[in-house]
């Protein structure tokens, strides 16, 4: 098949992937079950198939309920868009090999999933962090050059920084997140890498909530978004950077 026209299937299957992990997000922490069919979470009037098409719905609502007029949150068109980019980031970076590719995207979304519910609510469930593991893993072996001692280091690390801060700092959740990204990022070099990365940007933006005074210093601030958005750049850029380092 085409290039293009493979991306474009990638970007599709990650709007309809995107949807339902709108879904997880809503209900998981709530403990509510994920299946039936969505209800506005304002009024609570079931939707109908054509108020569920991702994004395309939104726009053509104009971000409002159809029966209640409310506005609906721009999070749900955004984890779409955002499952959608990852869906075609995983094409491009393993391109040719569709379903290792395949893998690869729906391990990119589940980490969205997990760092959408921990900005959220500050949890990490376990529902979510065992299949993430298992199907890194299965990326991994699937890898050349992965070394068991990667996922290892991603735990030590972790399990470091637990203890050091008796689970202040990160939970005992964002060490089952280290183990899969030290599965998917298959080399120890990549996972230093990530870690220095995520601390980066993690204390970028914790810094700018500072200044902004959105926060205080004594805020407990969900850890798992930075190290998807590191893991997401040590995949993107690694390679390139592990050859400038001494
Ligand atoms: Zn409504």
């Amino acid at each position: 098949m085409q290039s293009d026209l493979m991306m474009l299937l990638f970007a599709v299957l990650g709007l309809i992937f995107g949807s339902f992990g709108n879904v997880l997000i809503a209900r998981l922490p709530a403990g509510e079950k994920i299946t039936g069919r969505s209800r506005c979470p304002l009024c609570g009037t079931q939707l109908s198939i054509i108020d569920l098409v991702p994004i395309v719905s939104y726009l053509a609502l104009r971000g409002r309920c159809r029966s209640c007029r409310e506005r609906i949150s721009i999070r749900y068109p955004l984890i779409e868009t955002a499952s959608a980019f990852l869906f075609v980031l995983a094409h491009l970076l393993v391109p040719m090999q569709v379903p290792l590719a395949l893998l690869l995207a729906v391990i990119l979304w589940l980490l969205l999933v997990i760092a959408v519910i921990d900005a959220s609510t500050k949890e990490i469930s376990d529902i979510l962090t065992i299949p993430f593991i298992v199907l890194c893993a299965l990326f991994a072996f699937l890898q050349e050059d992965f070394s068991i001692v990667a996922p290892a280091l991603g735990a030590a690390l972790f399990a470091l920084q637990w203890g050091l801060s008796s689970g202040k700092w990160i939970g005992s959740g964002d060490i089952l997140v280290a183990i899969g990204i030290g599965f998917l990022l298959a080399t120890p070099g990549h996972v230093i890498l990530w870690l220095l990365l995520s601390y980066i940007v993690g204390g970028i933006v914790a810094a700018t909530l500072l200044l902004l005074k959105k926060t205080h210093r004594q805020a407990h601030i969900a850890f798992a978004p930075f190290l998807a958005i590191g893991a997401i750049i040590t995949l993107i850029v690694g390679d390139r950077l592990l050859i400038l380092l001494p």
